[in-house]
């Protein structure tokens, strides 16, 4: 699908503006826009995968799989390509039309790129959408995974660049706004979003919400995450942020990014069903389905499909895949349309 605008911007006081409106106003905006771009009775369900889990070298405080904070959790090394591929198998069969793959790295290394070109390209042959999230990523290995036939790369700006530095200090905004560069001029589609509840300011979450918006072709899929307070991390005691704020939240990127994909993400598990219909009302048309997201627990598959039938919706079909080859001119065009 073509995105949005090459031109518009959108200024912190815009979004604000977006934000202060009356919660039925802001609702009933969201959500004009969301039917005139989307079916707003289907939502696209991916599945993720922890292909290799813990001992990150990274400190993001959220993170229960950085090796910097005791959280308890076990570590694993990089899957074989065949457990993979039953995983993914698995995943198709409960519905899913894209499968997440996640690596916590700082970025690939040289040794494990054959193993992740395989995994893509039998996912791929299994007739999902593939993605993968294996951290910074460098303009080579860039070109090798969209080679490869991946389709989306996942890369999270987490949070305003103001409030960044309080949350991870081991790479910087920049390093992330590259690593999306490489990807977009590649050719891959973007998935990128960010945390709310870490404790930021209202004006991060549009700092956040604005960086996103304004990429000269913003994520074709907008993870918004809720903080999964993990114990041992240094964010374990933070307080709740208020569920209206975060339905705000979820409508104005719906605003912000017609026609992407807004997914409700991590945090799911703790939200009612009552929650979650908000969030769908207000344009979230995605979600992570399965038992586990990477590390955390995420509702269990039954309880969305019995959710889904509660409210009428159903599980958005896979578009067909593009061809599998590089297309140099592609990724030329998308290159020029990239900071
Ligand atoms: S979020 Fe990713 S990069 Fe950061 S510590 Fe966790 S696994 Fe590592």
């Amino acid at each position: 699908m073509a995105q949005q605008h090459l031109c518009e911007t959108w200024s912190r006081a815009d979004i604000q503006a977006l934000f202060d409106m009356p919660f039925n106003d802001l609702l009933f905006k969201a959500q004009s826009i969301h039917r005139s771009h989307f079916n707003p009775n289907e939502v696209q369900v991916s599945t993720l995968l922890s292909i290799k889990t813990g001992a990150c070298p990274e400190d993001c405080k959220y993170c229960p799989q950085s090796a910097r904070y005791d959280t308890g959790l076990e570590k694993e090394q990089l899957m074989e390509v065949q457990k993979v591929l039953e995983q993914a198998e698995r995943a198709k069969h409960t519905g899913a039309s894209r499968f997440c793959m996640g690596a916590a790295w700082r970025n690939p290394k040289e040794r494990d790129m054959p193993k992740i070109v395989a995994m893509i390209q039998g996912v791929r042959e299994l007739g999902l959408e593939t993605c993968m999230t294996l951290g910074m990523l460098s303009e080579t290995q860039a070109a090798a995974l969209a080679e490869a036939g991946l389709d989306y790369y996942n890369h999270n700006l987490d949070t305003s660049p103001e409030y960044y530095g309080d949350i991870i200090t081991t790479r910087t905004y920049k390093d992330r706004l590259d690593t999306l560069q490489n990807v977009r001029s590649a050719g891959m589609k973007v998935c990128s979003g960010g945390i709310v509840g870490m404790g930021e300011e209202q004006s991060d979450r549009i700092g956040l919400l604005q960086q996103l918006a304004n990429m000269p072709v913003p994520p074709e899929s907008v993870p918004i995450n809720q903080l999964v307070k993990v114990e041992g991390t240094p964010l374990d005691h933070l307080d709740d942020l208020d569920p209206f704020e975060f339905v705000r939240c979820i409508a104005v990127a719906r605003i912000l990014m017609p026609k992407s994909h807004v997914r409700l993400s991590a945090g799911r598990e703790t939200m009612s069903d009552e929650l979650q219909a908000l969030c769908f009302f207000a344009g979230a048309n995605s979600i992570f389905y399965g038992e586990k997201l990477l590390t955390t627990a995420n509702p269990v598959a039954e309880a969305d499909l019995k959710l889904f039938a509660r409210l009428g919706l159903t599980p958005e079909q896979r578009k067909p895949a593009k061809p599998l080859f590089y297309d140099a001119t592609a990724r030329e065009s998308q290159s020029s349309a990239t900071v």
